[in-house]
């Protein structure tokens, strides 16, 4: 093994990465070192790179990130299930590392601890910077929650899973039950093309897709959704195609468009509930009437980042149906580490759902 790693760091928006190099870190009981094999450019990443929402610098970015067990302490690290990871295993781990033993985890919010390591999103301290996906490596902290990649996933499959799957994975287990419900997926981007998938997964009845770019609905379709709707519709508009079809039980949001929420909740069946996990930039204030949220018995629930056992989930059904949905497709492009500016150039420009960084 080299013993050596290579960062690229982020420093300002738009400011070209720069490499550096770093020495691999030292262990301590709990860690683990990771080989990465491949990251994905997640929408998050774009919005620090370009300047749309704050971040901490210097920092290394990426967190939809896969790789190898490099190196583990001497006594070793278990994976989620309590299983012995050893050299060279694929994995996958949680976005955040945490306490599990501490106030939040107990009341079942990990994402929500203090303190929380998020990879990606770190401050580079002075010996501590292989905390994000666009390095050679990867320092797996005390709290981190390890998963393998079962056999057979592909890299452009599996990279997404620890942000994009296991997000929806929080939504579908806070929508509850799907099976026999409608479900209507509001953005059809990377969320949203996954939410079609699980919903189906889940055994939902029927499965909408409602985006403003008609093309990206229509491709939803390829990933479990049975009819695409085109977001510009009004609500009434709306209520004549799901209607036949027996309305909507369950929305899941992942535009994060307050216009699109309400249409969401203006067309929820009685007794339906709306899961918002689009929200995280900021908007204006939804419109909401009251008496129609206690009339019509509907419930909202909100969801920011996601808990280990979404993640878990999120494997399961990619697992289940990486065969069945052309998931490796929406990852378009792949660039290697070293053309890290010119990959973030293409995902902001190209539409693409997910551009690809493999080792140099
Ligand atoms: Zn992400």
């Amino acid at each position: 093994m080299k013993n050596e790693a290579l960062a690229m760091v982020f420093s300002e928006a738009e400011k070209p990465f720069h490499p550096l190099p770093v020495d691999l870190p030292l262990l301590s009981s709990g860690e683990a070192l990771v080989e990465i094999t491949y990251t994905t450019i997640c929408t998050s990443d774009l919005h620090t790179f370009y300047g749309r929402r704050g971040a901490p610098t210097p920092s290394v970015l990426g967190h939809e990130v896969i790789g190898r067990i490099a190196s583990l302490p001497e006594n070793g690290v278990e994976d989620f299930y309590g299983e012995h990871l050893r050299i060279g295993d694929l994995v996958t781990w949680s976005v955040y590392a945490h306490n599990h033993a501490g106030e939040m985890a107990c009341k079942g919010i990990p994402q929500k601890s203090t303190p929380l390591f998020k990879y990606g999103h770190e401050r580079i301290e002075q010996n501590d910077v292989l905390s994000g996906g666009f390095a050679t490596h990867c320092h797996l902290r005390k709290g981190t929650d390890i998963f393998k990649i079962p056999e057979g996933i592909t890299a452009r499959e599996a990279a997404p899973l620890n942000c994009t799957h296991a997000t929806v994975a929080g939504a579908i287990r806070l929508a509850g039950d799907l099976s026999g419900k409608n479900v209507l997926v509001i953005g059809a981007g990377m969320l949203g093309i996954s939410a079609c998938a699980m919903a189906q997964y889940a055994e939902a009845k029927h499965v909408f897709a409602m985006d403003l770019d008609g093309r990206r609905a229509e491709n939803s379709k390829r990933f479990g959704a049975n009819t695409a709707i085109d977001a510009k519709l009004s609500s009434e508009e709306i209520l004549q195609i799901i209607q036949p079809l027996g309305g909507i039980d369950v929305v899941i949001d992942t535009s994060g468009s307050a216009a699109a929420m309400e249409k969401g909740l203006a067309i929820l069946n009685i007794g339906g509930i709306s899961v918002w996990v689009g929200a995280v930039y900021s908007e204006r204030n939804i419109s909401l009437n009251a008496e129609t949220v206690v009339r019509r018995i509907l419930t909202i629930k909100g969801l920011h980042n996601y808990i280990p056992e979404d993640l878990s989930y999120a494997i399961k059904f990619l697992k289940a149906t990486h065969m069945t949905y052309p998931f490796a497709s929406l990852v378009e492009t792949d660039l290697p580490l070293s053309k890290l500016d010119e990959a973030f150039k293409v995902a902001n420009e190209s539409g693409n759902y997910r551009v690809g960084i493999t080792p140099n």
